[in-house]
C-alpha cells in the first residue's frame, strides 16, 4: 500500500540521522575495497583527497565488480598519480575569482558562497580535490565577509550555494543562511547546488523542506547525480519530498568514462531523473583536473552521445552538454 510505502522511506530520517550517518562513513580505501566484496583488490592512494562514503551509497554499489560505476567514483585507483599534459591542479583559475574568502563571482547577477568544504561523499573526479577546504564546523561566522558583500552588491538577484556541499551544513545553520539572504531585498532566488539527497537521502527531512519551502526567496535545488544505480527508493523519496514541496528540483552530472559514457546508461538517467519531476539540466565536461584524466571522456565522443540522445528523449529530457572555460562568464556549450 502507498502509505505503508511512504513511511518506511521515511523511518530512520528523522532530521539529524543524516549527521551520524555522515560521521560513520567509510573513510579508508582497504576498508571500502572489503564492503565492496574486493579484499583483493589494489586501490590507489587517496593523494590528498581523502576517501569518504556514506553507508547508504555503498548500499547501491554491487558486492564484487571492480568496474562498478558508483565504486569507480568514489574508489581511488592508481591512475590518479598521473598528471598528463593539459591537467593542473587549478584548471579553472578559481583562486583569481575570489574577491573575498569564501566567495567567487564570475557569473553576472549571481554570486557564488562556499559555505563548507564539508561534502557528504568524496568523489575522485572533483575539481575541489585539490582544495580539500577545512571541514568547517556549521558556522556563519566564515563566510561573514562573503555575505557582506552580498548585502552591498543590489546587482545580485541570486546566491548560489555551492561547496563543498552546503546541505552538510544542519537546519540551524542553513535557517539563518536563508534569513540572512532573505533580509536582502535585492536577492530573489537562492540555488543549492548539492549532491547530499544521493550521498545521504536522509538528510531531505521534514525540517529542511519546510526551511526551504517558507522562505520569501525562491529554492532551486541542483542536485549531482551520475548514473541510474544512484537512484534507490531512498533517493526517489528524497527528491518527491523536495518536487512535493514545490521546489524546483535540477540535475547535472559529470560525463565519466567508464561510469556512464554511453547512450543507454545517460538515456535511463535522464528519463529516469524526469519521472522523478527532476529536469535534467547539465552534463558537464570533466574539468582537466590533476588526477582525474583516467574520468575524461573525449568532447566528440560527448557530442555524438548528446546527439544520440536527442534521438531518443523528448527535448526536456536532454540536458546542455557544458563545459567549463576559464575566465569566461557563463559555461560554455559544447553542441
Ligand atoms: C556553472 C556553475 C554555476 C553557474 O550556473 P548557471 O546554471 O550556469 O547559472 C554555479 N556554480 C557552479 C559550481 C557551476 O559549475
Ligand atoms: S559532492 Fe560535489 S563538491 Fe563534493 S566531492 Fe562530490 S562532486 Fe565534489
Amino acid at each position: 500500500m502507498a502509505t505503508d510505502h511512504f513511511q518506511d522511506e521515511t523511518e530512520g530520517v528523522a532530521d539529524g540521522g543524516w549527521q551520524a550517518e555522515l560521521a560513520e562513513a567509510v573513510r579508508s580505501a582497504s576498508e571500502l575495497c572489503r564492503l565492496a566484496g574486493l579484499p583483493d583488490q589494489k586501490p590507489g592512494p587517496a593523494a590528498g583527497w581523502p576517501v569518504l562514503v556514506p553507508r547508504s551509497y555503498l548500499s547501491r554499489i554491487a558486492p564484487g565488480d571492480p568496474d562498478d560505476p558508483l565504486l569507480l567514483q568514489v574508489l581511488p585507483r592508481p591512475e590518479e598519480l598521473e598528471t598528463p599534459e593539459g591537467f593542473s591542479s587549478d584548471p579553472l583559475g578559481e583562486t583569481a575569482a575570489s574577491p573575498v574568502s569564501g566567495m567567487l563571482w564570475k557569473y553576472q547577477g549571481r554570486s557564488l558562497i562556499v559555505a563548507t568544504g564539508t561534502c557528504g561523499v568524496h568523489c575522485r573526479f572533483c575539481f575541489r580535490r585539490h582544495f580539500p577546504l577545512p571541514a568547517s564546523p556549521p558556522r556563519l561566522s566564515v563566510i561573514e565577509p562573503a555575505l557582506e558583500r552580498v548585502g552591498r552588491e543590489r546587482s545580485i538577484h541570486e546566491i548560489i550555494l555551492s561547496g563543498g556541499d552546503p546541505l552538510t551544513l544542519d537546519d540551524d545553520c542553513l535557517a539563518e543562511l536563508i534569513g540572512r539572504a532573505a533580509e536582502m531585498l535585492h536577492v530573489r532566488r537562492l540555488r543549492i547546488h548539492t549532491r547530499m539527497p544521493v550521498a545521504i537521502p536522509g538528510r531531505v527531512g521534514p525540517r529542511l523542506v519546510e526551511l526551504l519551502r517558507a522562505t520569501r526567496l525562491t529554492v532551486i535545488v541542483v542536485v549531482h547525480v551520475n548514473h541510474p544505480a544512484e537512484i534507490d527508493p531512498a533517493v526517489e523519496a528524497a527528491l518527491a519530498r523536495l518536487v512535493d514541496a514545490g521546489i524546483p528540483v535540477l540535475s547535472q552530472s559529470v560525463l565519466l568514462r567508464g561510469v556512464n559514457d554511453n547512450a543507454d546508461t545517460l538515456a535511463e538517467l535522464f528519463e529516469w531523473l524526469v519521472d522523478l519531476r527532476v529536469v535534467p539540466y547539465y552534463l558537464h565536461q570533466l574539468d582537466r583536473v590533476s588526477g582525474t584524466a583516467h574520468f575524461e571522456v573525449p568532447e566528440a565522443r560527448g557530442r555524438r552521445l548528446i546527439e544520440e540522445l536527442r534521438g531518443r528523449l523528448p527535448g526536456y529530457a536532454v540536458p546542455r552538454y557544458v563545459r567549463e572555460v576559464p575566465g569566461a562568464s557563463s559555461k560554455v556549450s559544447l553542441e
